[in-house]
């Protein structure tokens, strides 16, 4: 697939048009960042390791039925994708209480939450992605009413399906974030990525941290924590 011009570059990945006006090339680069853009790395292997990582988890995902952009991994660092008309809104499932729930209500890292949350913020770095509710959505027309449903009811099923693929590897999934869009057919599908820079990954029985909170606390060893996830998941890195 020919890769035209750089469509876009954003903090993590850059995306470009090609022959085919309704697929994408997603460059997942080194480059991280946290905090809305305000701390910012190179890792590296991060780009490599995400793309893999996301290729394995979006094939997982269409397996279990549910529909996303992801057509094939290119290359180490690429990927194609559909091209969709993104919604500007993140959805976020928690399962344990982590990151901007405690600061924001007060409570524990750590307690279960169950049933699991589901939150949206606007995707919308100079506001620092607000936190935002349906009515929102709707008044806005970010998404209509039959959308957000389906994105909460896909956003579910992706928890149940992720929450068991990495108990399998001993871990918890603690939270993740989802973006969606629409196809050029108008279908609604998961797009973007799914790897540990949006997910809350905890060794199930120590509880180590084994996702971003790595690179957003200082903790040390960020990509050889995703490459452990990825060992244990057995995806070839
Ligand atoms: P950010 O924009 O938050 O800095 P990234 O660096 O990950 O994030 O950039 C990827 C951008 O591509 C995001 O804005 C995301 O919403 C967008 N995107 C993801 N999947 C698709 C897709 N299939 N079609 C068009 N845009 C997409
Ligand atoms: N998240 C993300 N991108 C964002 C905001 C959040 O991928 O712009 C992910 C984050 O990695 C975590 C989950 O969504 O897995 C919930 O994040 P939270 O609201 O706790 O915010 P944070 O602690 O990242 O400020």
């Amino acid at each position: 697939m020919e890769k035209h011009e750089q469509l876009y570059s954003g903090k993590a990945k850059s995306v470009y048009s090609t022959d085919d006006q309704n697929l994408l090339v997603m460059h997942f680069r080194n480059d991280t960042s946290a905090f809305d853009g305000k701390k910012v790395a190179q890792l590296d292997r991060k780009g490599m390791v995400n793309n893999k990582f996301n290729a394995f988890i979006m094939e997982k995902l269409t397996a279990a039925g549910i529909p996303t952009h992801f057509v094939k991994r290119l290359s180490d660092e690429e990927s194609l994708v559909k091209r969709l008309q993104m919604i500007p809104v993140e959805c976020v499932v928690r399962n344990i209480a982590a990151g901007s729930l405690c600061r924001r209500l007060g409570v524990k890292e750590g307690i279960d939450l169950n049933p699991p949350t589901f939150e949206l913020f606007l995707k919308n770095d100079a506001l620092g992605d607000p936190m935002i509710n349906e009515s929102h959505v709707r008044s806005f027309g970010w998404a209509s009413e039959e959308q957000v449903a389906a994105m909460r009811e896909l956003t579910f099923r992706v928890n149940d399906v992720l929450k068991q693929l990495f108990l399998g590897g001993d871990m918890l999934l603690v939270d993740f974030k989802l973006e969606f869009g629409l196809t050029a057919e108008g279908e609604l599908v998961l797009g973007d990525e799914i790897t540990p820079d949006g997910c809350r990954l905890w060794d199930k029985n120590t509880r180590e941290k084994l996702d971003k909170d790595r690179f957003r606390q200082d903790l040390g060893n960020v990509v050889e924590a995703y490459e452990e996830v990825g060992r244990r998941l057995g995806i070839q890195l």
